[in-house]
């Protein structure tokens, strides 16, 4: 009972504009309700009601951490519910993947529901309400019922079957369950005011005539209930004490009531927040879909995809999503969240957890002319390294260092830029966990391209360290030649390039902001050999190089590693720089 003590029942009712940082809103009008026991001892029920149209992506993440974190933290138990009342648009895949990322996500539901199972019920309601002349059969089309709602200045009008009997909607409405009516030629409507300033009172429909296999119920049903029929009854009979959803149905919420009040049934409250919107991403379920049927990515699961399984198969983890949801808070307004601030919680998390390792992107051999000093060339030398110096827990492993190695492209200039502390010639460098080296000459192709640098280390620098103290101004990471194993390396980048990526003109539409470059292949990188076991599961810093996940593309010696993210962190910069920026405008 923490939760009771912790209420701030004042802040309930103070205008939302009054309160600097409302984030907790939500969890304050629990808490007075159970202080007021508004629902008498009725623990405390919610759901998480997706419809199984999609795949779950990041925003419905913060839902699912509204719906079970709330309920968990006043003791009380959440479903999963589908709201399955669109059989057109609706899959067994979706259905699947839903109960999958709600479970990677950390949470357990307390039932498994489907408004479909209440299909029987919902029906036995709409003949209640048309008995009690609240619902009536109408025959006109869609496009004229449309033109008789009305504006949002103007009232609607009276369809002409407004006024049809009890006996006659019901011999109708008992017809359109049994068939007899081809798909789209009468609606059940709910009689409520054409002249409501909310249209979504003006007599809405509330069963329409769909001929459709539905993937739970078969052919069992001619007839669906529309969404805003089904959903505020769904969460009464399940005895729903709070009903949160996104803002977008707030206007929906005298509607639910409506129907609650006219059947005399349990009184679940619905309590709206902000949804999640991230710039540079998409977030709508339709938009995701047209992106993978129109094979602009691979599949729902696309690292490039804000889908949970595309952020699971980049590499982000559930727990830097929590926190990401967590620190973003709820609002009674809609925003928007800079997406360097969901990479940087990702990076914190990973940077805690991800074993380190030894990845050359684009390899450039360095052949150490002095080593070793033997007659035997094939050397084989083992550095200790630490396998992430931020858990001493996590141990040591052994990585085979030998006369030739692998160097990034990069970090070797003939002619050196300046202010460039990387290897050129005459110009000496540590080579991470191993030795100094100092490069000497090069050796070009044909085409006028490097293709072997040579150098001569130091022996006595083993380690990383010369024993005279002499410093250089760069560490570099490097991997044997004869060891290292090749892999794919699949490096992403944002998929849209505006920050709103519905922002198009007049005759575009979101795929013409689609980023060309998303992701670049390469198919030549080095790595250390202990990457051959790499599971799954596992993340890793590629040293210098960005964080690092197996892709379940990958096969036995056919290796694929995505980037889940580079190593540079703009949104932490950015926010020590805020405080700054601040105290220069006072
Ligand atoms: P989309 O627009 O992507 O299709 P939706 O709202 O239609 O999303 P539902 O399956 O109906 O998807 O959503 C299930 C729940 O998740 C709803 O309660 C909805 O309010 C919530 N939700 C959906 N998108 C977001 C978001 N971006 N931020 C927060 N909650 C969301
Ligand atoms: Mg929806």
């Amino acid at each position: 009972m923490k939760a009771m003590t912790d209420a701030h029942p004042e802040s309930h009712d103070a205008p939302s504009q009054a309160a600097p940082a409302p984030s907790s809103f939500l969890r304050d009008q629990i808490a007075e309700d159970v202080r007021t026991k508004k629902y008498g001892d009725a623990i405390v029920q919610t759901r998480f009601p997706p419809e199984p149209n999609g795949y779950l992506h990041i925003g419905h993440a913060k839902a699912i951490c509204i719906d079970f974190g709330l309920a968990d933290e006043f003791g009380g138990k959440t479903n999963l519910r589908f709201d399955d009342t669109n059989p057109e648009k609706e899959e067994q895949e979706y259905v699947d993947s839903i109960q999958q990322d709600v479970r990677w996500l950390g949470f357990q539901w307390d039932r498994l529901c489907y408004a479909s199972d209440y299909f029987p019920q919902l029906y036995e309601w709409a003949l209640q309400l048309i008995k009690a002349g609240k619902a009536y059969v109408d025959d006109l089309s869609a496009d004229e019922i449309r033109r008789h709602r009305g504006t949002l200045t103007e009232p609607g009008t009276d369809s002409p079957f407004r006024s049809r009997s009890v006996e006659e909607n019901l011999d109708l409405f008992t017809r359109m369950k049994a068939g007899e009516f081809p798909d789209g030629s009468r609606v059940l409507r709910a009689k409520i005011d054409m002249a409501s300033p909310n249209l979504n009172m003006r007599d809405p429909v509330m069963y329409r005539i769909l001929h459709a296999t539905h993937q739970r119920t078969g052919d069992a049903w001619c007839i669906y209930p529309m969404y805003d029929y089904a959903h505020g009854q769904s969460d009464s009979i399940e005895r729903v004490t709070h009903s949160m959803c996104t803002l977008e149905f707030a206007d929906h919420q005298p509607l639910y009531r409506w129907f609650i009040e006219q059947l005399g049934i349990f009184p679940s409250q619905q309590i709206e927040f902000d949804r999640l919107n991230i710039t540079y991403t998409l977030l709508s379920k339709r938009k995701l879909l047209q992106l993978v049927n129109e094979k602009r990515v691979s599949a729902w699961d696309d690292p490039r995809m804000p889908t949970l399984s595309g952020l699971r198969r980049r590499g982000f983890t559930s727990e830097a999503i929590r926190a990401f949801v967590a620190a973003s808070g709820v609002s009674r307004t809609n925003g928007s969240t800079d997406v360097e601030m969901l990479e940087h919680f990702q990076r914190d998390d990973l940077n805690r957890r991800a074993s380190r390792a030894m990845a050359v992107l684009h390899p450039l051999k360095l052949v150490i002319d002095n080593y070793p000093e033997g007659p035997n060339t094939d050397q084989v030398e083992f550095v200790e390294v630490a396998n992430n110096p931020e858990d001493p827990s996590a141990g040591t492993r052994r990585v085979p260092f030998s006369r030739e190695i692998y160097i990034e492209q990069d970090d070797f200039r003939e002619v050196p830029p300046p202010k460039y502390y990387r290897l050129s010639p005459g110009k000496e460098v540590r080579l991470r966990n191993a030795y100094f080296v100092t490069a000497h000459s090069v050796v070009k192709d044909e085409a006028g391209d490097i293709i072997e640098v040579h150098c001569t280390y130091d022996p006595a620098s083993r380690g990383g360290n010369s024993p005279d103290g002499r410093k250089v101004k760069s560490t570099m990471h490097w991997v044997s030649a004869a060891h290292a194993i090749s892999a794919e390396i699949r490096l992403y980048d944002k998929l849209f390039l505006k920050p709103d990526p519905s922002d198009v003109a007049e005759g575009q539409d979101v795929l013409d902001n689609l980023n060309p470059n998303s992701v670049e292949i390469l198919l030549t990188a080095k790595l250390e050999p202990s990457l051959a076991n790499a599971k799954l599961e596992d993340r890793f810093q590629f040293e210098r190089v960005g964080y690092f996940c197996l892709d379940p593309d990958s096969s036995p010696g056919n290796l694929v590693f995505n980037r889940t993210l580079p190593l540079k962190d703009s949104w932490a910069k950015e926010q020590k720089k805020a405080p700054l920026h601040g105290a220069d405008a006072r």
